[in-house]
């Protein structure tokens, strides 16, 4: 709470002194067109007196019309000169504000962004570290009858599979940022790795039935691990997202606009301004005060990544009656059953 707010506090203080330091800027200019400008009547002025001393009005009616024309040709140029330089300075600077600006505010959010990052993968870290020690603790010291033994070990085994993916994402993250991950695409059986991926994803989400719905000897050129990953990542969040009990859904289908993959939930779906902002990195909705659930905000950078990396698209939709639909499509498909 501490950190957020002072970090809004700086926000709040960076722009104050911007504001200030631009409006001042633009202020001093302004201030240097009326000084030219005054600079310039001035002139004008002593011009004209000059030439009243200089040619007689009424003798020399002629040469004094002439040089009066002159005299206000060369204002007019003064103050096309002035007005011109300065509005290209004004031009100059305001869009060198406008970047300074953006570059500024993007890095103050990325920052504030790894701070919650930092805050929430401290937490999702530790606490299935600590859960797996006690529950081996646990079957260290007592003598428990199989069943709890069972219970306890199954708990375990989930607390390292939360653990593991989110290394997984972290380590993923990491290599994509530095480009460092090498795609193996290899032609694959999508239909039968999603299968498997949902069946090994239900045998430790024992909160929310799975319903699969894939159409089959769909394939692919895919990187299985990515495609893992990415299946886990959607699944996993419609498990945190959505109340307990409720169904979520994977489904596989071959339609008009190409391969889609749907993964659907029951929970309180995804506000429209929220849609497209969900796949940056860090990006979480709400605060850490607020939130329920934690999370590292990868998930869905990395499942977009990855869907991109794999030539396809992802959306988010509202699901029918209520819940979220990420929808996934491919066009570089093929049926075929050997
Ligand atoms: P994390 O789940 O670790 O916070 P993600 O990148 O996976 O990060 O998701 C970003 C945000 O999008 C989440 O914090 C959550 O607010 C929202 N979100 C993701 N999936 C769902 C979903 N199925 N239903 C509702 N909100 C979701």
């Amino acid at each position: 709470m501490k950190k957020s707010s002072s970090g809004l506090q700086n926000s709040k203080v960076i722009t104050g002194v911007y504001v200030f330091v631009l409006s001042y800027t633009v202020l001093q200019l302004v201030w240097w067109g009326v000084l030219l400008h005054q600079q310039s009547r001035q002139i004008a002025r002593y011009e004209t007196q000059e030439l009243v001393h200089r040619v007689h009005e009424l003798n020399q009616p002629a040469e004094f019309m002439t040089e009066m024309q002159r005299l206000h040709k060369e204002e007019r140029m003064r103050t096309f000169k002035y007005v011109g330089e300065g509005t290209i300075f004004l031009i100059l600077i305001l869009a060198g504000a406008v970047l300074v600006y953006r570059s500024v505010w993007k890095q103050m959010r990325l920052s504030r962004q790894q701070q919650n990052f930092m805050m929430a993968v401290t937490h999702e870290l530790k606490s299935p570290i600590a859960a797996a020690k006690l529950n081996l603790e646990t079957l260290r010291k007592h003598k428990l009858d199989e069943e709890k033994q069972l219970k306890l070990l199954n708990n375990t085994i989930r607390e390292t599979n939360r653990l593991d993916q989110l290394c997984n994402n972290i380590l993923l993250a990491s290599q994509f940022e530095h480009q460092k991950y090498e795609l193996f695409l290899e032609f694959t059986d999508l239909s039968r790795l999603l299968s498997t991926g949902i069946e090994e994803l239900q045998s430790r989400i024992a909160s929310h039935p799975i319903r699969a719905d894939i159409f089959p000897h769909v394939w692919l050129q895919a990187d299985k691990f990515m495609i893992q990953l990415m299946l886990n990542n959607l699944v996993e969040n419609a498990v945190k997202y959505a109340p307990k009990g409720t169904e979520i859904t994977v489904r596989l289908r071959t339609t008009e606009e190409g391969l889609k993959l749907t993964v659907s939930d029951e929970g309180e779906g995804i506000a429209p301004e929220e849609r497209s902002k969900i796949f940056l990195k860090f990006y979480r909705i709400g605060n850490e005060n607020t939130r329920k659930s934690k999370g590292s905000g990868l998930g869905l950078y990395l499942t977009r990544r990855i869907v991109e990396q794999h030539r396809g698209t992802i959306e988010v939709k509202d699901n029918q009656p209520k819940g979220t639909t990420f929808e996934i499509t491919w066009n570089d498909y093929s049926v075929q059953s050997v």
